[in-house]
């Protein structure tokens, strides 16, 4: 099988704390994974290390032609690595002085190096496909949360990254939002872009995935089809998981 992103040996240690341990995932283009796993079990770390917002102490991230050694990451690297993905952050991390718009084009007048007027023209586009074409003036303050998490999720989609990441994007929400937010993932993950989604959601992931990854202790324990992990799971641990949160 051919991976797009393959990721090897990734090792991550906080203090004697070993969160990441030797972990191995090969994603096919436009493959969409699902993570879940008991909390404090390395999934926001394992995220967070493929594009070095925590620096992972070993392993091997590749992506398409570009393949960073964890043990010795250049700053050329860490920026390629970033340019090639894009987060969706639990708490969506908005600028708070920023319009909705103005956070949309930020990566691309910053990272991209993109011109105002190309960016503000993309934001608009995206405003569009977010459902949020009149709000683009409005400030995160203003919004709700689920309004917030959908700019979020619109400024990772305007970077058109190769690989999308999202961190519990629906656990911060008060019910009333999840809804809304887990209709936009939906509604985006048409298969061309490459997905990795840490979720709590068990409905959701096994509905959008083509793979559910179990993860446990800092290791992936088992993953599979979400047919056979939610409804056939090998593993203890994976069955004793998912009657915890069944
Ligand atoms: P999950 O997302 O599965 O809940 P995390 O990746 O957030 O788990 O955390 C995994 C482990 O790493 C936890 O024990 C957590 O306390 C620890 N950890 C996470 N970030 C840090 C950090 N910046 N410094 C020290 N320990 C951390
Ligand atoms: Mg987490």
């Amino acid at each position: 099988m051919s991976c797009d992103i393959e990721i090897s040996g990734l090792t991550k240690r906080f203090g004697q704390n070993t969160v990441l341990n030797q972990i191995e995932l090969c994603l096919k283009p436009g493959e969409r994974v699902a993570i879940i796993g008991p909390s404090g079990t390395g999934k926001s770390t394992l995220l967070r290390s493929l594009n070095f917002l925590d620096a992972p102490d070993e392993g091997r991230i590749t992506l398409g032609d570009l393949t960073v050694d964890a043990a010795k990451a250049s700053k050329t690297d860490i920026l390629a690595l970033r340019r090639r993905t894009a987060f969706v952050f639990q708490n969506y991390a908005l600028f708070a002085n920023k319009t909705a718009r103005q956070n949309i084009m930020e990566g691309l007048t910053t990272v991209r190096g993109w011109s105002a007027e190309k960016a503000r023209e993309r934001a608009n586009q995206i405003l569009e496909r977010i459902g949020l074409a009149d709000r683009g003036d409005s400030y995160p303050s203003a919004l709700s949360g689920g309004q917030q998490q959908r700019v979020g999720i619109g400024r990772a989609m305007a970077l058109e990254a190769d690989l999308m990441l999202f961190d519990e994007p629906t656990s911060a929400l008060d019910p009333e939002w999840v809804g809304e937010v887990l209709d936009l993932i939906r509604a985006i993950a048409d298969g061309r872009q490459t997905m990795l989604i840490v979720t709590h959601e068990m409905q959701f992931a096994r509905e959008i995935a083509d793979r559910v990854v179990f993860m446990e202790g800092g290791r992936i324990v088992e993953q599979g089809p979400p047919d056979q992990i939610f409804g056939n799971p090998r593993d203890d641990r994976t069955r004793a998981f998912l009657r915890r949160v069944g």
